[in-house]
């Protein structure tokens, strides 16, 4: 069997793991069954590019209970939980995956998990989809589908759409209401202090939080931080958006003001260069840089590390920058997901939901397969609501339901 992991002896830790996020995952454990006695996935072969942690290893188990065989890779060079994939190679699944890989052997691995002629590609980002369009040209038109876990992702292929290059129907997982309102917000809002946290142990109450970005992921973060005393600060380009960050009463200006003041960054826009060198240069000794958006590309780096008269990794997590006018400044995880790669990412719970709408779009995929167009697709509504309705009856919640009399008067536009 093919895999390339760090520790084969790490298994038994990484069962555990999961053992506890299975535990936390109430509706992918429901599908788990489900698919376990249908099998809507028997012989269908899946690459899959997502974060090796022990919330995916849940999802890869929920496929892999349906019928499926999974190739996997990650979607960060950096958070890879190696006891989890170690557990996963046990069971069977074709992992390609460690924490530190190089960006050679993301790629690599990339390309082996790509290598099998999948029927189903799922992606977290676009790197595994945006591989097999430009290296395998001959096989796209062999998928059924895939799937894309995030934003910055679904904005990727949506551009593949418009230039008439996508090659097959892609499903956008992160665009479901019962992935983007929970995951990107309270998901990312939570990880992201957790990760900041364990990689500083700093003080939050009484700092001053500068959060670059206000859509989902950003108003998380704004609100989590404003729950633990931070006075918060938002950038934004959208005037809307804007408006909103200042009407759930923050302090909204541009970031040439708020490097000034900031104690933390972070960076939520899924941009490039949002942070840089003119706002290095105005930052206070010892603030602390952190990026919760897509890549490593939000606070720009390579400005840091030109403009530094030295560098040392100071803890695990941390890098100190000193700049020629004497001031620290501490980037966390190099500038990559501070959630993943300085904690665990989001909890079992929120990745429930996210991960239960993957299992069933591929699903999806499977039983529509050559009736989609070469299209990015909404996660259908009814399995959006379906979610929504397991997660309820798993946390013992029961709602109201609308009468005859309610359906005719929502449905009537006479006096
Ligand atoms: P979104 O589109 O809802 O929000 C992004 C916001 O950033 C927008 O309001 C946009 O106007 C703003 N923005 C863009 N450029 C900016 C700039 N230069 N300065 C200030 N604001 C700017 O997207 P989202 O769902 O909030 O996701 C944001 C990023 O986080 C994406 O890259 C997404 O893939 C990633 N993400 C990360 C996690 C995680 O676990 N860390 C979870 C979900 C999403
Ligand atoms: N390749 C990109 C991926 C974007 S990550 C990068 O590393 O920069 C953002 C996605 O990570 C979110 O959409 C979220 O669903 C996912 N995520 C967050 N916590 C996770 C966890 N515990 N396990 C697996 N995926 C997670």
């Amino acid at each position: 069997m093919e895999y390339k992991v760090k520790d084969l002896s790490l298994a038994p830790k990484g069962r555990i793991q999961i053992e506890w996020a299975l535990n936390h995952m109430p509706v992918l454990r429901r599908i788990m069954d489900e698919f376990s006695r249908t099998k809507p996935l028997n012989g269908i072969r899946i690459s899959a590019v997502l974060h090796v942690t022990k919330e995916t290893a849940v999802l890869v188990k929920t496929l892999s209970a349906g019928g499926a065989e999974i190739w996997l890779a990650a979607s960060n060079p950096l958070s890879t939980q190696d006891d989890v994939a170690s557990a996963l190679v046990e069971e069977g699944i074709h992992v390609f995956a460690w924490r530190g890989e190089t960006t050679e052997e993301y790629f690599w691995a990339i390309s082996k998990v790509a290598s099998i002629e999948p029927h189903i590609v799922i992606d977290d980002g676009g790197d595994l989809h945006s591989y097999i369009h430009t290296n395998m040209k001959d096989i796209v038109h062999k998928i059924y589908g895939g799937t894309e876990e995030t934003t910055t992702g679904v904005l990727r292929l949506k551009s593949m759409e418009r230039e008439g290059v996508l090659g097959y129907p892609v499903i956008a997982v992160n665009n479901a209401l019962t992935k983007y309102l929970f995951d990107n917000r309270y998901g990312t809002g939570q990880s992201t202090v957790d990760g900041i946290l364990r990689a500083t142990n700093t003080l939050i109450a009484g700092k001053t939080v500068v959060v670059a970005g206000y859509g989902w992921v950003g108003r998380g973060i704004a609100l989590r931080f404003r729950g633990m005393g931070a006075n918060v600060i938002v950038t934004e380009v959208n005037p809307i958006r804007a408006l909103e960050a200042v009407m759930d009463g923050f302090m909204v200006m541009k970031m040439s003001e708020a490097a000034k003041l900031g104690d933390i960054f972070i960076t939520a826009t899924g941009n490039i260069n949002v942070i840089n060198r003119q706002h290095f240069e105005l930052m206070k000794d010892g603030a602390i840089l952190a990026n919760s958006g897509h890549f490593d590309v939000e606070i720009n780096v390579k400005d840091l590390e030109a403009m530094a008269i030295s560098k040392r990794d100071l803890r695990e997590c941390v890098t100190e920058y000193v700049l020629p006018n004497g001031r620290r400044l501490y980037l966390l995880g190099r500038g990559r997901l501070v959630n993943l790669v300085c904690a665990e990412g989001h909890p079992s719970e929120v990745m429930d939901m996210s991960f239960a709408n993957q299992a069933l779009s591929a699903k999806y995929i499977v039983e529509n397969r050559g009736r989609l167009e070469k299209r990015v697709y909404d996660v259908p509504l009814e399995i959006d609501q379906k979610v929504a309705e397991l997660k309820l009856a798993s946390m013992g919640i029961e709602i109201d339901t609308l009468t005859e009399e309610q359906k005719k008067y929502l449905s009537s536009w006479t006096l």
